[in-house]
């Protein structure tokens, strides 16, 4: 069965049952249909006193286009721990639509571990990333009107920084020209769109933990640069206050289930390159009060989603992740260790040993955050016994575990034992989460750390304009920021080709960026696309309406 059938024949419960579960009192739950809440503002302010639950990070390692099943072991790990009765939630991100209509894969997990209503969760949902589309581009109409009306404030037209998004992959928007037409259409300029996921209002929404902080960070983005290289602010432009308007029932945390009816928060979907990938800070953080244990997790492998979880996601909203559940494949192995995708049906134990030094170098990544870590093994039905082992073995040999799970096949039956080794190793207490650098060290130090410590190279070469830019950030008071780096999720270097675990590379930091509003200086280091294209053949030519009035094609 596919997984939109599988998810049709679900046995969702009204979403007051689910929120139940979590002791969310009806009134506080903002229904969207029967199967999708809110979670009110007012109910969320009233939880700070109450004391945490545990964190549990579910990250990969490089993703390969094999698929690894993050969200599919995040979903089967909250019901496999519901299952052997802890009271668990999981925290995941939204969909965003172009990537739904561009190429194969949906966001709500697979087989029996699935967020419902997966339809829902792929398109519209309950409408946040329409808010936040609008937030952003009523702020970069305030600003193309601010300089319509006599440009007050001295705004250089050559250095306006703020593009415009949407929520879709179209190439034909990257770079355009815009105020053609003439003297009452105003300046010409060149511009472009990003999809809204890339949106620093998306990693404003994800990052901020109330509305005040909403606004107060969203007055700080930067959108242009005068003649005299000074920022302009979102707040000169006077735009933050209905922009925060805008996003006011975007920021509330949506409520939905598993097929197993568990809760399940989505909420907020940043990119994991120009932004750190995670879910909202918001809903993971509710979720943290209302269970006793959450299970979220970050985005591509764990080089760049669980080191952007930890230093950027955990270090400011003062997070303590207690676990990490690594998953792995026998065919992501496979392909590490030189397979074509088209051979991943063939038994091929040596090609696994070859590809497993990736997971090991995770494994050892991980250690330096201070929580220990699991592996789980995403079976796949054509993985063979042998090749399993030889996962097995490798991570055994690496002084650590790894558990076969068949959650994809089986749902909670199938995450029972790494369910039960997550909980060992939470009530084990040896958990010491440390982020990877202080606040304190020079941005240009943040970019080394991890490109050493993480990624394993050698040097990182920046050419004197980016160095000095870092210097004056620095100056501005950006230099206790965080460093977010923006590198292809496929290979520890920035070739994506270089699979495995390789050493001797250098890092290429190509452009800097400022993200004032989210918090972060990004790096970006290669090729980094934010708005993609469509393939050749878009999966949006498979969807439709069927006989019955179902939606087809949604994978
Ligand atoms: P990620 O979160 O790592 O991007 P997903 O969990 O979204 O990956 O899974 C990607 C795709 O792979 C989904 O379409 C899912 O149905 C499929 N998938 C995941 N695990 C399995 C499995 N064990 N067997 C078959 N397909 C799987
Ligand atoms: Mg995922």
């Amino acid at each position: 069965m596919s997984d939109i059938e599988i998810a049709r024949a679900a046995n969702k419960k009204p979403i007051q049952e689910v929120g139940a579960k979590l002791d969310i009192p009806n009134e506080h739950l903002l229904p969207f249909g029967h199967d999708k809440a809110k979670v009110s503002e007012e109910f969320i302010r009233s939880l700070s006193e109450k004391k945490n639950g545990h964190l549990v990070l579910v990250t990969a390692i490089n993703p390969t286009p094999a698929g690894e099943g993050k969200t599919t072991t995040t979903v089967g790990l909250g019901d496999g721990l519901n299952a052997i009765g802890k009271k668990a939630a999981i925290c995941i991100r939204e969909a965003s639509l172009g990537p739904c209509f561009g190429m194969k894969g949906g966001a709500a997990g697979g087989g029996y571990a699935q967020v419902v209503p997966m339809e829902e969760m792929n398109l519209h949902f309950t409408g946040d990333f329409h808010a936040i589309t609008s937030a952003h581009n009523l702020l970069a109409a305030m600003l193309d009107n601010h300089i319509y009306w006599g440009n007050e404030l001295d705004i250089d037209i050559r250095r306006v920084v703020y593009r415009r998004v949407m929520d879709m992959n179209d190439r034909a928007l990257r770079q355009i020209v815009c105020n053609l037409g003439g003297v009452a259409n105003g300046f010409p300029r060149e511009a472009g769109f990003d999809i809204t996921v890339a949106s620093e209002v998306m990693a404003i929404l994800c990052l901020a933990t109330d509305l005040a902080d909403l606004e107060r960070r969203l007055g700080d983005i930067i959108v242009a640069y005068r003649r005299d290289r000074t920022p302009v602010y979102a707040r000169d432009i006077k735009a933050d206050g209905a922009m925060t308007v805008l996003l006011q029932q975007a920021m509330q945390p949506n409520l939905v289930q598993t097929l197993e009816n568990n809760p399940a928060f989505v909420h907020g979907g940043p990119f994991a390159n120009i932004a750190h990938g995670c879910n909202s800070v918001v809903a993971t953080t509710t979720a943290l009060k209302l269970a006793d244990y959450v299970v979220t997790e970050a985005g591509f492998g764990a080089d760049l989603g669980a080191e952007k979880f930890m230093n950027i996601k955990c270090r400011k909203a003062g997070l303590k992740p207690e676990a990490v559940v690594i998953v792995a494949t026998v065919r992501a192995m496979k392909m590490n260790g030189g397979v074509d995708k088209a051979d991943l049906g063939e038994e091929n134990v040596s090609a696994v040993e070859k590809g497993c030094p990736n997971l090991g170098r995770h494994i050892e990544n991980l250690k330096q955050f201070g929580v220990p870590s699991v592996v789980a093994i995403n079976h796949f039905v054509t993985d063979t016994d042998a090749e399993v082992q030889a996962v097995k073995d490798f991570v055994a040999s690496q002084g650590a575990e790894a558990i076969l799970c068949k959650h994809w096949a089986d749902g909670s039956k199938g995450t029972t034992e790494l369910a039960n080794k997550v909980v060992e190793i939470v009530e084990g207490g040896t958990a010491n989460y440390t982020p990877l650098y202080p606040d304190e060290m020079p941005l240009f130090e943040k970019m080394e750390t991890i490109a050493k410590r993480i990624y394993r190279a050698d040097e990182v070469l920046a050419d004197s304009k980016i160095r000095k830019q870092l210097r004056d950030w620095e100056d501005q008071g950006y230099g206790h920021l965080p460093v977010c780096m923006a590198k292809t999720q496929y290979s520890f270097t920035t070739d994506p080709n270089r699979r495995g675990a390789p050493t001797g590379h250098s890092l290429p930091i190509r452009e800097v960026r400022l993200s004032a509003g989210a918090g972060f200086v990004v790096a970006v280091c290669g090729e980094i696309m934010t708005m993609p294209g469509l393939p050749r053949v878009p999966s949006a030519e498979a969807i439709c309406i069927n006989d019955d009035g179902l939606i087809d094609g949604l994978f």
